[in-house]
């Protein structure tokens, strides 16, 4: 197989291949490496040197990520979870699974991430964790509040989902000490398919989590096959990542940086083709350390569903990242007013990105985007 190409502005996101994926798997199919096997250690391997931490410990999905990473904090019923609401349903569903209730909070506008103050002003005596989530890649930086955070025993449980490769500093996103999830599903930085990944703050925690994505049993699969029994030594679930998964994934991280520089790229590539255009706000992407997952504008609310209308009836792939968890049918019994939230909910519009757009779908998108603003009265 080579480089698949499907240069379109139709779709909002779309995985990108090398052309090494295809390979990777059929090895992996042959040599029936179906579960957790090598070939998962050998990615959790290379996922820690990527980004310069000791371990790396790979489960299904970012979702299983997340939920096996509060489980693995202690974090349990009864206990508080400061989220934003401005996320992905998955990190909302995930805290719900272990039992605890997520306190939403605001966001600031400008990031659509939380801020030292929106966390503190929501910590109480219940408040087990929080969870920023790193949104469109760009690094959330509690460091100015950890301290006091650890002090009252709260733990940081990063969800990085789209922000798998940024930095802060020196150091990537993962590598600063936070208890950090990534998911590797078929539209985030680096794909296997399906897939997450959590990284540990100790050997401790990471044998919990291996524990724990194993169903709970303990002994090695090779002494397995000639035992009678075997020994179920705490909760788990079924969440490894397998084999096939991440073969892929393992061929998506040998050209990592060519994804790293192409994201940027198209970013700013929209970035210098939005400048001159009235009614619209390009939501920063903090590109110089983010690796960019979206590329979001802000339309003013009136507009923003007419011409989300216009653009995708003329088969363009615009998006919404995120309806606000708080609003949800699902999560209605956590409902707080959070104005930013509710403002920037109805403004955000996500324009197509991914690697298989080319200048030209990039200046076909915003043309069309300013097309779509005039005749819906904006501009
Ligand atoms: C994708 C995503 C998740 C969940 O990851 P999956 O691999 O789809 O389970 C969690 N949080 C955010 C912000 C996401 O974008």
């Amino acid at each position: 197989m080579t480089v698949s190409s499907v240069p379109d502005a139709r779709r909002n996101a779309s995985p990108y291949l090398y052309g090494l994926e295809a390979a990777a798997v059929t090895r992996v199919l042959e040599a029936g490496q179906y579960g957790h096997t090598a070939v998962t250690e050998e990615f959790e391997r290379r996922v820690a040197a990527f980004l310069g931490v000791p371990d790396a410990v790979a489960v299904a999905s970012g979702t299983a990520a997340l939920h096996a990473a509060l489980l693995a904090a202690g974090v349990g019923p009864g206990d508080e979870v400061i989220v934003p609401s401005m996320t992905f349903c998955a990190t909302v569903q995930a805290i719900v699974a272990v039992g605890a209730v997520p306190r939403f909070v605001d966001i600031a506008p400008a990031t659509l991430c939380v801020t030292d103050q929106l966390v503190m002003e929501a910590v109480s005596g219940a408040t087990a964790a929080v969870v920023p989530v790193l949104f469109g890649g760009r690094p959330v930086d509690l460091t100015a509040v950890r301290g006091e955070l650890a002090e009252r025993g709260i733990a940081v449980i990063e969800d990085a989902a789209h922000a798998f490769g940024s930095r802060t500093g020196t150091h990537r996103v993962g590598a600063t000490g936070a208890l950090t999830c990534f998911s590797f599903g078929p539209i985030k930085n680096l794909t296997c398919g399906q897939g997450g990944m959590v990284i540990p703050r100790t050997t401790r925690e990471a044998d919990r989590l291996r524990r724990l994505r194993l169903l709970g049993v303990v002994q090695p699969q090779d002494e397995r096959a000639n035992a009678t029994t075997y020994r179920v030594d705490s909760f788990g679930l079924r969440y490894q990542l397998s084999g096939i998964n991440a073969a892929i994934g393992l061929a998506q991280l040998d050209h990592f940086a060519t994804t790293e520089h192409a994201r940027r790229r198209l970013w700013r590539a929209y970035r210098d083709a939005l400048a001159p255009m009235d009614g619209v706000t390009l939501v920063d992407a903090d590109a110089d350390r983010a690796v960019p997952h979206l590329c979001q504008v802000r339309v003013p609310a009136p507009l923003r569903d007419k011409v989300f209308a216009k653009l995708r009836a003329r088969d363009i792939g615009v998006g919404v990242h995120y309806p606000p968890n708080h609003l949800q049918p699902a999560f209605a019994a956590w409902r707080r007013p959070l104005p930013a939230t509710e403002r920037v909910g109805e403004e955000v519009l996500s324009l197509p990105f991914h690697q298989h757009l080319t200048k030209t779908d990039t200046a076909l998108v915003v043309s069309a985007l300013g097309e779509a603003l005039t005749s819906a009265g904006g501009a």
